[in-house]
């Protein structure tokens, strides 16, 4: 395995193509907006500049990194010579199944189609292609530069053969790789999702403040941040939408998003991204501060 190529250049795009072009792979970065993908270089040779200021990489490597991304607008171009594709443009079903629809017909019959995708199934994903035992998810954690997991999602139809290939890539790029079968959430989101569900109903319950839930998850299991913390950090409106995949997808009352949560999304109150979550974010202001409203 040799090229790759990588869709979307947003928050994991780059990431993704950065940890492949730094162990050598060649990589082909495509978005549909050529804005994102300049920022995505820019992005990219910043978090190399930071290696180098620690000493966990040479100059010339960075160098030797950058010179192994090749950044493209067309799909056909960019995925014609690809031995795996990881997919990870929008989380949007429709604009995904367009993207291996044409995968299917643009890349060579070898390649192994991944996607980076949180919540929509694999299985679905594969079936709107001829190679279905060839579709595989590949769920890297952000940052992808620093987070050794690789969730690795068989689909119904995905082949051991293929499952193993992703494994041992993993492994080669540094990652560590766990498996899971293709149920709403995979597991990552499965157990975190409703974690911070349970989190937000506390808040909603009076149970506890806002400083009392987040600390004790930090202090008590030994979390490095605390859900209400992460929810701000992902995005209430992500948080919720992964909850109503769980919800549609296992068919349980206990994954509906709590009443709390769905009020601040509909108000607009979607965490650090809108200056506003269970905390308030000022630019500049590294301290945590807990929106009055709590
Ligand atoms: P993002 O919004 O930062 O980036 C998505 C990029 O895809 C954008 O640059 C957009 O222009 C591009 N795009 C949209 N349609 C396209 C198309 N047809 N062809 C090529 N490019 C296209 O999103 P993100 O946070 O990087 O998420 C990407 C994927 O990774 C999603 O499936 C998401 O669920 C998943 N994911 C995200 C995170 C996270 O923490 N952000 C973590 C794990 C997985």
């Amino acid at each position: 395995m040799k090229n790759i190529t990588v869709i979307g250049s947003g928050t994991m795009g780059n990431g993704i193509a950065h940890v492949f072009a730094q162990n050598n792979y060649t990589v082909n970065l495509i978005d549909v907006n050529e804005t994102q993908l300049k920022k995505a270089i820019e992005t990219i040779g910043k978090n190399l500049d930071r290696q180098v200021a620690k000493g966990s990489l040479k100059e010339e490597d960075k160098v030797r990194t950058l010179a192994n991304i090749t950044t493209f607008t067309n799909l056909k171009e960019a995925s014609s010579n690809a031995d795996l594709v990881i997919e990870a443009a929008s989380e949007n079903i429709n604009i995904k199944l367009d993207i291996f629809k044409q995968l299917d017909e643009y890349t060579p019959a070898h390649c192994i189609l991944a996607s980076n995708t949180s919540s929509i199934s694999i299985t679905k994903i594969a079936s709107v292609t001829k190679r279905p035992e060839k579709v595989i998810g590949m769920h890297f954690m952000n940052p992808v530069p620093v987070m050794k997991l690789v969730e690795i999602i068989n689909g119904f139809k995905t082949a051991p053969e293929v499952s193993l290939t992703i494994v041992n890539l993993s492994k080669a790029i540094g990652k560590v790789p766990a498996e899971a079968k293709d149920y709403a959430g995979f597991i990552a989101n499965r157990i975190l999702m409703p974690m911070i569900n349970e989190a937000i109903l506390c808040i909603q319950q009076g149970v506890g403040s806002v400083e009392s839930v987040d600390t004790v998850m930090k202090l008590g299991t030994a979390h490095p941040m605390g859900p209400l913390q992460l929810a701000d950090f992902i995005g209430l409106d992500v948080c919720m939408a992964i909850m109503n995949v769980l919800y549609e997808g296992l068919g349980q009352d206990k994954y509906a998003p709590c009443p709390l949560l769905v009020n601040m999304v509909t108000a607009g109150i979607l965490g650090v991204k809108s200056g506003e979550g269970f905390y308030v974010y000022t630019p500049g202001n590294k301290e945590l501060v807990v929106s009055p409203r709590f």
